[in-house]
């Protein structure tokens, strides 16, 4: 009995594995027709200065709006545009997006500073050579001073870089472009080696903040974010927090010294309107 039970499980979790199978590659094959057809959107998440609550820019998160699917997350697709490399043409389209709306953004609030967008790389378009020469393009036809861009890289991409994979970063770097450190703490990188990064920004990962949410926080994790922190600023990097889902979390990496914040207690990622309207009303 308990072995015919077994196998109808093994055969279900086959089933399963054959229909996610069969949608991954159904999604796969969608993808460049997709592109062409305008099926992805971009919806944008505040990032909060921890100090006084005004917003300093905001993340582009793309979206699919799958016909039979309806609205995927990047996880869902992301990792097969990786794989074929559609996302080098996709990323090129986010970032020309993304850097258009933070230029209107800009253009109707001038004052306090350039709203800054943040836009994520993945490992393919790092290694593509055209990287450096569509960026510049995309910022040039659009107006938008490089200092208002932040290119997202995750931890774990840089991890053992070489120079000939630094040196892109390093050119954006050098004409203003800040490059944050994505996901920071999941990929064990030796925290020396960031000197020899050409990053300007850590973004803290997500599980870091939901330790800020034990009660009581368990010291050693304070302790810890608050040796990230402090390294990070000795070495001129501005820190960010992800995940922010509690006024109590806000308040506890605040303390800690970090200086942005992104996370649902702020906003959930939305309409590019509604990011307008939070720069016009000043602070969240
Ligand atoms: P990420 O860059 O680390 O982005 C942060 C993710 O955390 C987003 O998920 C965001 O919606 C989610 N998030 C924000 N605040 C909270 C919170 O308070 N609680 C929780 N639980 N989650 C929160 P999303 O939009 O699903 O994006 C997932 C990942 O997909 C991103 O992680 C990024 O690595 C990737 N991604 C998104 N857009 C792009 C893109 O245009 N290009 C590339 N290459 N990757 C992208
Ligand atoms: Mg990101
Ligand atoms: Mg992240
Ligand atoms: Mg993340």
């Amino acid at each position: 009995r308990a072995k015919s039970a077994g196998g109808n499980r093994f055969e279900r979790a086959d089933a399963e594995a054959d229909a996610r199978a069969i949608t991954r590659h159904g999604l796969t094959t969608a993808l460049p027709a997709a592109l062409d057809r305008g099926e992805f959107f971009i919806e944008y998440q505040p990032l909060v200065h921890l100090g006084d609550g005004t917003v300093h820019g905001a993340e582009a998160l793309v979206r699919w709006c799958h016909p039979q699917h309806g609205v995927l997350g990047p996880d869902r697709f992301i990792p097969l545009a990786e794989h074929t490399g559609l996302i080098v043409p996709l990323g090129r389209w986010v970032l020309q997006e993304a850097v258009r709306q933070a230029r209107f953004w800009n253009r109707s609030h001038s004052d306090g500073g350039p709203l800054r967008i943040n836009v994520n790389l993945s490992p393919t378009q790092l290694h593509h050579p055209g990287l450096v020469a569509d960026t510049v393009d995309v910022l040039e036809r659009s107006g938008l001073d490089p200092g208002a861009l932040c290119l997202e890289v995750t931890e774990s991409a840089l991890i053992g870089a070489d120079e000939d994979l630094l040196k892109p970063l390093r050119q954006l770097a050098e004409m203003g472009v800040d490059i944050a450190l994505d996901d920071f703490g999941t990929g064990y990188s030796n925290l020396a080696n960031l000197r020899r990064l050409p990053v300007s920004v850590l973004k803290l990962d997500r599980s870091f903040t939901q330790g800020m949410q034990t009660h009581p926080v368990d010291p050693v994790d304070l302790k810890i974010v608050e040796g990230i922190v402090s390294l990070a600023h000795s070495l001129q990097l501005a820190v960010t927090v992800e995940g922010v889902e509690t006024g109590a979390q806000a308040e506890q990496l605040r303390e800690l010294g970090c200086d942005t914040a992104q996370g649902w207690y702020y906003a959930r990622p939305g309409a590019p309107d509604r990011i307008h309207s939070l720069v016009l009303a000043d602070a969240i």
